[in-house]
């Protein structure tokens, strides 16, 4: 399965999407109203407060757990519509969606080029193929001069370019970045957002970047604001990186 194929042009689009932890008494309404639009080749932030929702909805646009009601697509898919309508969600996660945290999780005993190659490699791809493309990712985000290194030999810097060649190795129409600027300093997190935006237009990748760094929010031409598990819509400054 690979959404961007058959994909109609839209990246993320999710409509009144609830979530309720728990029953009764004991229940938490994490998420009363979520409305969101991401086209491909677009990068929106996500900002609130702590216990505001955001990572319950990144729960739920990654699959990992069922929203309460609502309606979500990635590309074309619907992925949730009261209901999952997708079966496979382990190969949804692979092929759908790239990750990208605040630490960049890589396999230590991997190579970097190994790093980015596993997920095609477990989508189906064949070893070599699945190097080359590494290889290619590794080059557009200059850390070829790294690629037969272990992780550990990397600075933070080259490591979290080596998460994000690894998030967009099987194309996926959709990222999700959840805080991926937080240890970095400034000129290296506005690095990381010009990566992001040029990744975004050149694959018409979706990305929502979760962030309450300062340093980066002037970057997005758009915000979702969530407070309470509503989101609200704002125009942002949309400054060059
Ligand atoms: P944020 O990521 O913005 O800090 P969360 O999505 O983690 O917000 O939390 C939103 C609300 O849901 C909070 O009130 C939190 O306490 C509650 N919550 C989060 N996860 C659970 C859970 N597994 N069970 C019950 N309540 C939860």
């Amino acid at each position: 399965m690979n959404s961007r194929t058959s994909s109609t042009g839209l990246g993320i689009r999710i409509e009144g999407l609830r979530k309720r932890y728990g029953e009764g008494d004991m229940a938490v309404e994490a998420l009363r109203e979520v409305n969101m639009i991401v086209a491909p080749g677009e990068v929106v932030g996500l900002v609130g407060p702590s216990g505001s929702g955001k990572s319950t909805l990144l729960k739920c646009l990654g699959a990992i757990i069922t929203p309460t009601a609502g309606k979500m697509w990635l590309g074309d898919q619907p992925i949730f519509d009261n209901g999952w309508k997708t079966n496979d969600l382990r190969a949804l996660r692979r092929d759908s969606i790239g990750f990208i945290f605040q630490a960049p999780y890589l396999i230590p005993f991997l190579d970097v080029t190994d790093n980015v190659a596993l997920l095609p490699m477990l989508a189906g791809l064949s070893n070599d193929k699945a190097r080359s493309r590494a290889l290619d990712l590794l080059t557009e985000l200059d850390v070829q001069h790294r690629a037969k290194a272990q992780p550990s030999k990397l600075s933070g810097g080259e490591q979290q370019r080596v998460s994000i060649a690894r998030a967009l190795a099987n194309q996926p129409p959709v990222i999700l970045a959840d805080e991926p600027t937080a240890p970095l300093d400034s000129e290296r997190a506005l690095g990381v957002m010009r990566i992001l935006n040029r990744m975004a237009v050149q694959y018409k990748t979706a990305i929502i970047v979760v962030t309450h760094d300062e340093k980066i929010i002037p970057t997005f031409k758009r915000i979702y604001h969530i407070r309470d598990g509503k989101t609200y819509e704002e125009a942002g400054e949309g400054r060059e990186p």
